[in-house]
C-alpha cells in the first residue's frame, strides 16, 4: 500500500475544506487535500449555493422583463430552452471547480481522490483511484459536509421524488410540484420551477415559512411567494408517498380537517440536512460526535482528538459556506499556531427568494425569546428613491438597537439585493458600532444602502426620507 506523509490533511474540499488546505499551505504547511467526488467544491458549488443561484438569476430575468411592460418597455414571451439553461449553470460550476483545482496546483496543495477514514489519530486509509494509500499527518482538518435527510416514510428511491441535488439538475420542468419543507432550500427552488412555468405547492409542517427570519422580514417574501407559487400550506405535514402510474399520491394532512389526497408529477423533499460523520472511522480517533452526529468542537475548531480539528457543516450550527470558510480560518490559525481561538463571529444569513431576505446578528425574535431589552428602528423600502426606482419598494430595513449603549446588535433586511447589502451589517457588527456610527457614514444616493443609514438616522428621529419616532431612552 501506497504511504503519503503530510503536514495537514484536510479531508472534504467543500467551501471550508478548499479554504483550510488553502490557508495551511499559505502559512507554510504541507497539506494533501481529501475529496471523494470527482471535482472538488463540495454541495456548495456542485450542488448548492451556485448552481441554485445561477438557476434564480436566470429566473429573475422572466420577471423582470414581464414587469418590464408596465414601465413601457416590452418583450416577447420568454422561451425557455432548457437544455441551453443546464449547460450554462453546468458551465458556471465547472469553471470555477476548475480554479480550485488550479489554485491547489499553484499553491503545491496535492487534491488526492476518494474516500477517507481514520486509521487512528495520526493516519488515514484512502480508497483512491489508483489502490488504497495511507496519509501520515500531524493535523487533520475534517471539512465533510452534509447531505439531505429523507424521512423513512417519504424515502421511496423513485426518480420523481427529488431531494435538491436532483432538483438542481433541471432534467424537465414538472406540470405540478409539491416542495415539501418551506425553509430557505424549499422556497428559493420554489422561487426557481415556479418561475421556469410549474405549479408549485409548498407545504410545511411549522406555522411559518422560513422560521429562523423575524416575521415582518418574511411578509414580503410570502406576498410574492403567493403570487408565483400555486398554493403554499402551513401546519402541514405530508403522511405518505406512493407511486401512481407517472405521478406521485400525496398523502397530507393540514392543522384542520381530513387527510388530503393529491396527484404531483414531482416531489422535492427539502425538510433538512445531517452530517457526513459516518464511516469516517471517527471510533478510531479521539473525536466525540454529539446526540445528531455533529463533531463537537471548541470556540477554535478543535475536536476531543488534539490532532483533529473539524469545521463547516460537519459541526452543524449555521449550514452556510461563509461560516465554514470562516471556521477554516479559525481552525488553521489555531493549528498553525498564528492565533487563539477567536470569539464567533456574526455569521449573516441570506436567502435568495424574491425579494431577498438577509440578517446578522440578533434578531427581533430571539431578543423577545431571551428577553433581552432592545430598541428596533425601521426603514420601510417604500420611502426609498433607489428602491422605487427599481421598480421595488417592497422591502423594510431595521436595526436591532441596544438602548443602553447605542450599540448595534442585530440587522435585518429584505428587498431586492438584501444579500449584497447585509455585508455592511455584519462588518458595522464586528466593529462593535453603534447606530450614530451608521447614521454619521456618508453613503451615496440614490441606493439601497442609504436605507440602512436611514434606518439608523430613524433610531434618533432624525430620517429625512421618513418620518419616525425617536426611539424613548
Ligand atoms: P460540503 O460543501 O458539504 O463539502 C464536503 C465535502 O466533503 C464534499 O465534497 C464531500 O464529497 C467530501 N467528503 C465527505 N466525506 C468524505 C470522505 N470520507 N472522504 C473524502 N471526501 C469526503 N450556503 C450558503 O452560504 N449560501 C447559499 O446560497 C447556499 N445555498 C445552498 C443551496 C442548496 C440547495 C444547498 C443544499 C446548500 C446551500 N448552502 C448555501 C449550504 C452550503 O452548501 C453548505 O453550508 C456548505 O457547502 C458547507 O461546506 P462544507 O465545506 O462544510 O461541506
Amino acid at each position: 500500500m501506497e504511504t503519503k506523509e503530510t503536514q495537514v490533511a484536510v479531508i472534504g474540499a467543500g467551501p471550508g475544506g478548499y479554504a483550510a488546505a488553502f490557508l495551511a499551505a499559505d502559512l507554510g504547511k504541507r497539506v494533501i487535500l481529501i475529496e471523494r467526488d470527482e471535482r472538488p467544491g463540495g454541495v456548495c458549488l456542485n450542488r448548492g449555493c451556485i448552481p441554485s443561484k445561477a438557476l434564480l438569476h436566470a429566473v429573475e430575468t422572466i420577471h423582470e422583463t414581464e414587469a418590464s411592460a408596465r414601465r413601457g418597455v416590452s418583450f416577447g414571451e420568454p422561451r425557455i430552452e432548457l437544455d441551453t439553461l443546464r449547460a450554462w449553470k453546468d458551465g458556471i460550476v465547472a469553471k470555477l471547480a476548475q480554479g480550485i483545482g488550479f489554485l491547489a496546483k499553484q499553491r503545491g496543495v496535492e487534491i488526492l481522490r476518494g474516500r477517507a477514514a481514520f486509521q487512528d489519530s495520526k493516519s488515514l486509509s484512502v480508497e483512491a483511484e489508483t489502490g488504497p494509500v495511507t496519509v501520515r499527518f500531524e493535523q487533520a482538518v475534517v471539512a465533510t459536509g452534509s447531505r439531505a435527510v429523507i424521512p423513512p416514510s417519504l424515502a421511496l428511491n423513485h426518480p420523481r421524488i427529488m431531494t435538491s441535488r436532483q432538483a438542481l439538475e433541471v432534467t424537465d420542468i414538472p406540470g405540478s410540484l409539491l416542495i415539501i419543507g418551506g425553509g430557505y432550500i424549499g422556497m428559493e427552488l420554489g422561487f426557481v420551477y415556479s418561475g421556469l412555468g410549474s405549479r408549485v405547492t409548498v407545504v410545511e409542517a411549522l406555522g411559518s415559512i422560513l422560521s429562523g427570519a423575524d416575521p415582518d422580514l418574511i411578509a414580503p417574501v410570502r406576498m410574492m411567494a403567493r403570487k408565483r407559487f400555486h398554493e403554499i400550506r402551513t401546519g402541514t405535514t405530508v403522511q405518505s408517498l406512493s407511486v401512481a402510474d407517472d405521478q406521485i399520491r400525496v398523502v397530507s394532512q393540514g392543522p384542520t380537517g381530513a387527510p388530503k389526497e393529491e396527484l404531483y408529477d414531482r416531489v422535492l423533499v427539502s425538510v433538512g440536512r445531517k452530517p457526513n460523520s459516518e464511516s469516517l472511522g471517527l471510533e478510531n480517533t479521539g473525536v466525540k460526535l454529539d446526540a445528531d452526529g455533529f463533531i463537537e468542537v471548541d470556540a477554535g475548531q478543535r475536536t476531543a482528538d488534539p490532532n483533529i480539528y473539524a469545521i463547516g457543516d460537519v459541526v452543524g450550527g449555521a449550514m452556510l459556506a461563509h461560516k465554514a470558510h470562516k471556521e477554516a480560518r479559525t481552525a488553521v490559525e489555531n493549528l498553525c499556531e498564528e492565533n487563539e481561538p477567536n470569539a464567533k463571529a456574526a455569521i449573516p444569513a441570506v436567502v435568495f427568494t424574491d425579494p431577498e431576505i438577509a440578517w446578522c446578528g440578533l434578531t427581533e425574535t430571539e431578543a423577545r425569546e431571551r428577553n433581552i431589552e432592545v430598541q428596533v428602528s425601521k426603514f420601510p423600502w417604500a420611502a426609498s428613491g433607489r428602491a422605487i426606482t427599481l421598480d421595488r419598494p417592497d422591502g423594510l430595513t431595521k436595526l436591532i438597537v441596544d438602548p443602553e449603549t447605542e450599540r448595534l446588535l442585530g440587522v435585518g433586511m429584505v428587498g431586492k439585493g438584501a444579500g449584497e447589502l447585509i455585508a455592511e451589517a455584519a462588518l458595522a457588527l464586528e466593529m462593535d458600532a453603534t447606530a450614530l456610527d451608521l447614521a454619521s457614514t456618508v453613503h451615496p444616493h440614490p441606493t439601497l444602502s442609504e436605507t440602512l443609514m436611514e434606518a439608523a438616522e430613524a433610531y434618533y428621529g432624525t430620517a429625512a426620507h421618513f418620518l419616525a419616532k425617536k426611539a424613548p431612552k
